[in-house]
C-alpha cells in the first residue's frame, strides 16, 4: 500500500467530514457508511432515500462551501463505547463499527466535532478548521458496497478532492485531464485492443488480434530471457481435486477468493469427486517435485509457468485489464537449499530490474513486506525461519543499496515479500515484481531433498512474479505508453502511404520486402493521403513510409514518424536496419 502523505491526508479527510456534514443537511435522513482519504483524495459513502446523480454534485459542493468559509473548528473527544453507541443512536452503520471495535476490545473511541452540530466516528487527524481548505472539487457518484462486500446493501459513493490552494487544484485538474486520457479502457476500446463481455462474465478479458502480438512479443522474451537464466518450463493443468487445495491450505486460508467448486456425478460406491479451479500454480509445480525424490545435486530448481489462474474479485473493484477475475501470471518458483537462498534472491533481483528497464520502468519503489505486530495476525513457520528470512531480505536490499519502504504487517501469513512498483510520470506506483518466501508449502506438503549428509532436509521455497499478471501488466504499458506502444511491441511497426494510385504497384512491393524481414507493416490505400495519415496516426503506428513519385525513382521512402515529425527521404535498406536495431534495443521510443 502506498501511504498517503499526512498533510493530505489531514486535508482530504476533512474534506470528507464537510460532504457529510453538507449532505446531512441536504439530506437529512442520510445514513454515514465510512469516508476515508485516499490517493488524491477522498470518499464518503452513504445511504440515502433518493437516487442522486452528477448533477447534484454542484448543490453538495456548494453547501460544502458554505461550511469551509465558516471557518468551523474541528475538535477531537474521546469517549466511552456506550456514550458513542448513544450518540450515533440514528447511525446504523457507525453502530456496526462501533460494535466491531468493542469485539476487539477497545474501550473508547474518538468522535471528531466540525463546529457543534456535525461529529463523527474517527481516528483522525484533521486539519484544526475547514477554512483551511482553499479548493474542492468533487468528481463522482458511484455504487459502493457496504465494507465492500456484495452481500451487503449497496451505498452510494461521492468521490472528491480538496485543496489548500487554487493553483494545486489547477495542477490536480489537469493531471485527471491526462489520466483520462490514459485510461486503458479507453484506449483498449479505441484501438481495438481488448473487450470484456458479459456473456463470458466480468473481468475477464478478451484479448483482441492486435493486443495479442503485444502480449506474443512479451512472451517470447520473457521465454528467452528466463532460459538464459537458468530457467526450466513447465506446463501444469488448469483444475484440480480439492485434496490439493485442503493440503495447500487454500481451502481454508483463500476459499472466499475462489471460484466454487465443480462437483462430478458419484458413480456406485465412489465418493464424489469436487474440482477447483486454480487461483494459483503453487501446488501444480510442487506436485512435479514431488514427483520423486530430489537430491542436494539438482538444486537450485528454477522452474517457470505463463499460468492462468482465477480469482474471485469483488465486483466493485474490476477494473478493466488492472483488476480481473482470470489472469496468466508470470510466475516461477525456485526451490533451493538455505545456502543457496541469498544468491537466488539476488539472481531474481537482477533479473526483475533488467526486464523493468526493458518495458521502460526506470523509477521503481521497493517495498519490503515483513510480519504486522497486532495479536490478531497469524504466521505460520517457526519464528527463528522468519527473524532470518526478515534480516536476509533486509540486508540484500540494503547491500545493493536499494531504497525501500518496510511494509510492516504487509507480509503474506507464509512469508516476507520484496515488491518491486512501477512509478509512471504521474506518481502511480503499479504493482509488478514479487518476490515472496514459504515457510507454508515446504512443510504442508511435506517437500524433503537428501543433503550431502544423507539426510533429509526441507528446501526453501520463492515464489516469484516479474511482470505481475499480464492483464495488468499490458494494461499498465497501455496506460504509461498511451497506446503508442515501443517498437518492438508495436501490433504494427510500418505504414506504407503511396501518395496516389500510381505509387500503389511500389508501394505493396516495399510493404512485402518489410514483411519478408520480419516488421509488421500494413499498406494503407484508402482514400486520400491525408486521410491514411490520420489512420496511420490514429493507430499509433510508429513509422509511416510515404511513397510518392520522386521516392520511387530514387528508391527511397520519406519517413514520417507518429509524433508527425519529417525525417525526410532515407533508402529503404537503411530504413530496415534502423528498425531492426530499435527492435533488438527495445527502443522506448
Ligand atoms: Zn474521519
Ligand atoms: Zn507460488
Amino acid at each position: 500500500m502506498k501511504n498517503l502523505n499526512l498533510s493530505d491526508e489531514k486535508l482530504n479527510h476533512s474534506a470528507s467530514h464537510v460532504l457529510a456534514q453538507a449532505m446531512q443537511k441536504l439530506f437529512p435522513k442520510a445514513k454515514l457508511g465510512i469516508g476515508p482519504a485516499i490517493e488524491n483524495g477522498f470518499y464518503y459513502d452513504f445511504d440515502l432515500d433518493n437516487k442522486i446523480s452528477e448533477q447534484d454534485l454542484e448543490k453538495i459542493s456548494d453547501e460544502m462551501t458554505k461550511i469551509i468559509e465558516q471557518d468551523l473548528p474541528i475538535i477531537s473527544k474521546e469517549i466511552s463505547i456506550n456514550e458513542a453507541k448513544e450518540l450515533f443512536e440514528s447511525q446504523p452503520f457507525k453502530l456496526e463499527l462501533i460494535d466491531d471495535l468493542s469485539l476487539e476490545g477497545i474501550k473508547s473511541v474518538s468522535v471528531y466535532y466540525t463546529g457543534n452540530k456535525f461529529f463523527d466516528l474517527c481516528k483522525g487527524p484533521h486539519l484544526k478548521s475547514t477554512g483551511e481548505i482553499k479548493a474542492l472539487k468533487l468528481n463522482s457518484v458511484a455504487g459502493a458496497y457496504w465494507k465492500g462486500k456484495e452481500t451487503n446493501k449497496m451505498l452510494t459513493r461521492i468521490y472528491g478532492a480538496a485543496f489548500l490552494s487554487q493553483k494545486d487544484m489547477e495542477k490536480y485538474l489537469w493531471r485527471q485531464e491526462e489520466l483520462k486520457k490514459r485510461d486503458h479502457r479507453k484506449i483498449g476500446k479505441d484501438l481495438d485492443l481488448f473487450s470484456i463481455d458479459p456473456d463470458v462474465g466480468p473481468g475477464l478479458i478478451l484479448w483482441h488480434p492486435k493486443l495479442s502480438i503485444v502480449r506474443e512479443e512479451i512472451e517470447l522474451y520473457w521465454r528467452k530471457e528466463h532460459r538464459k537464466r537458468g530457467y526450466e518450463y513447465v506446463y501444469t493443468p488448469h483444475v484440480g481435486i480439492d485434496n490439493l487445495w485442503k493440503t495447500s491450505g487454500h481451502l481454508e486460508n483463500y476459499k472466499e477468493s475462489m471460484y466454487p467448486e465443480m462437483k462430478m456425478p458419484k458413480k456406485d460406491k465412489e465418493e464424489e469427486t469436487k474440482y477447483y479451479v486454480k487461483p494459483m500454480n503453487c501446488p501444480f509445480h510442487i506436485k512435479i517435485y514431488k514427483s520423486r525424490p530430489r537430491s542436494y545435486r539438482e538444486l537450485p530448481l528454477r522452474w517457470c509457468e505463463l499460468g492462468t489462474v482465477y480469482r474471485y474479485e469483488e465486483s466493485g473493484v474490476l477494473h478493466g485489464m488492472l483488476r480481473v477475475r482470470g489472469f496468466t501470471q508470470d510466475d516461477a518458483h525456485i526451490i533451493c537449499t538455505e545456502s543457496q537462498f541469498v544468491e537466488e534472491i539476488n539472481k531474481v533481483l537482477d533479473f526483475a530490474l533488467n526486464l523493468n528497464s526493458d518495458f521502460g520502468f526506470k523509477e521503481l519503489k521497493v517495498y519490503l513486506s515483513v510480519r504486522g505486530t497486532k495479536k490478531a495476525d497469524k504466521y505460520v513457520g517457526k519464528v527463528s525461519s522468519w527473524e532470518m528470512a526478515e534480516k536476509t531480505l533486509e540486508e540484500i536490499l540494503k547491500e545493493r543499496k536499494i531504497k525501500f519502504e518496510k511494509d510492516i504487517g504487509g507480509a503474506k501469513f507464509y512469508g516476507p515479500a520484496i515488491d518491486l512498483k512501477a512509478v509512471d510520470p504521474f506518481g502511480r506506483e503499479w504493482q509488478g515484481t514479487t518476490i515472496q518466501l514459504d515457510f507454508n508449502n515446504p512443510e504442508r506438503f511435506s517437500m524433503t531433498y537428501t543433503g550431502e549428509d544423507g539426510k533429509e532436509h526441507t528446501p526453501i521455497m520463492i515464489h516469484r512474479t516479474l511482470l505481475g499478471a499480464m492483464e495488468r501488466f499490458i494494461g499498465t504499458l497501455i496506460e504509461m505508453y498511451e497506446g503508442a506502444f515501443p517498437v518492438w511491441l508495436s501490433p504494427q511497426q510500418v505504414a506504407v502511404l503511396p501518395i496516389s494510385e500510381d505509387q500503389f504497384k511500389s508501394a505493396d512491393k516495399i510493404q512485402k520486402e518489410l514483411s519478408d524481414t520480419g516488421i509488421r507493416s500494413v499498406l494503407l490505400s484508402n482514400q486520400t493521403l491525408n486521410s491514411r495519415i490520420r489512420q496511420a496516426q490514429l493507430e499509433k503506428i510508429p513509422y509511416m513510409l510515404i511513397i510518392g513519385k520522386r521516392e520511387v525513382e530514387s528508391k527511397t521512402v520519406s519517413l514520417r514518424l507518429r509524433t508527425g515529425k519529417d525525417k525526410g527521404e532515407i533508402k529503404l535498406t537503411d530504413f530496415i536496419t534502423l528498425v531492426k536495431n530499435k527492435v533488438k534495443k527495445k527502443s522506448i521510443i
